[in-house]
């Protein structure tokens, strides 16, 4: 019988009869300032879920290593258990949000490369920056971890610029977490959705990402089902 391992802010794993396969049930939650907000959004778990699964098949597909196994149900899917890093990876193309707020700089701002960035995860202490050197002192990631990672994530986001500009989409930021996998190897895990990435349309530069929820600035399901519907329009 399945059990609850973990709840997290919109997912809840659990365990299945292989110890080395989880499932992920999305929940139908947002949650913003770290979790110290938290408000039911109907359907956003089913659209998140075939964001993510959509995402994480064409990142499998282009041989990028995934945690993701396949879609269960329109709220479920089965992933390899993972061991996680403390660290959360940040990809920007464009400045926005925390950078934005810490250099003063304009909305959307173009980077000639994208600027990547590590962060500590720490629900308690709000996620606080953190450079190579602090990681290494705190022996969270080793060097070559490190390069791994970065080496990952830029190819991740050629793809994924790749995939939204089909779509009419720009992908402003976003931020993935890794992990080992049961064999050992350092993939990439978590979820990749609006949840956790900057989307703006590519005309009109309106928000499709949780940024509606965050700032109260209309209904966040509106933005998640179009990037869902602009999706499914490019891989068909
Ligand atoms: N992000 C996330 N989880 C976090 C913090 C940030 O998914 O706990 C994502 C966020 O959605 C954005 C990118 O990481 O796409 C960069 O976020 P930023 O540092 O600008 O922080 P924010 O101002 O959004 O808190």
């Amino acid at each position: 019988m399945a059990t609850l391992i973990n709840e997290g802010k919109a997912k809840q794993l659990f365990t299945t009869d292989d110890p080395n396969i989880i499932q992920v049930h999305y929940l139908n939650q947002a949650t913003a300032l770290n979790g110290k907000r938290k408000e039911p959004v109907a359907d956003k778990g089913v659209v998140n879920n075939q964001i993510d699964s959509l995402i994480f098949n064409y990142l499998n597909q282009q041989g990028i290593a995934t945690h993701f196994i396949k879609q269960l149900s329109p709220s479920d899917q089965l992933v390899k258990k993972m061991k996680m890093v403390r660290l959360e990876v940040v990809v920007r193309n464009y400045a926005s949000g925390s950078f934005q707020r810490k250099f003063d700089t304009e909305y959307l701002l173009k980077f000639d490369e994208p600027v990547q960035e590590f962060y500590y995860k720490s629900d308690r202490l709000d996620d606080p920056f953190i450079n190579d050197s602090q990681i290494h002192a705190l022996q969270i990631a080793t060097p070559e971890q490190l390069s791994t990672m970065r080496d990952q994530v830029f190819k991740i986001n050629q793809l994924l610029n790749q995939l939204f500009a089909k779509a009419g989409i720009t992908l402003v930021d976003f931020k993935v977490e890794f992990g080992f996998d049961p064999d050992g190897n350092l993939i990439l895990g978590d979820e990749i959705s609006p949840d956790s990435c900057r989307l703006v349309d590519s005309q009109t530069h309106a928000s499709l990402d949780k940024d509606v929820f965050r700032k109260h600035t209309g209904n966040v399901m509106d933005g998640y089902r179009t990037v869902l519907s602009r999706l499914e329009a490019t891989v068909k």
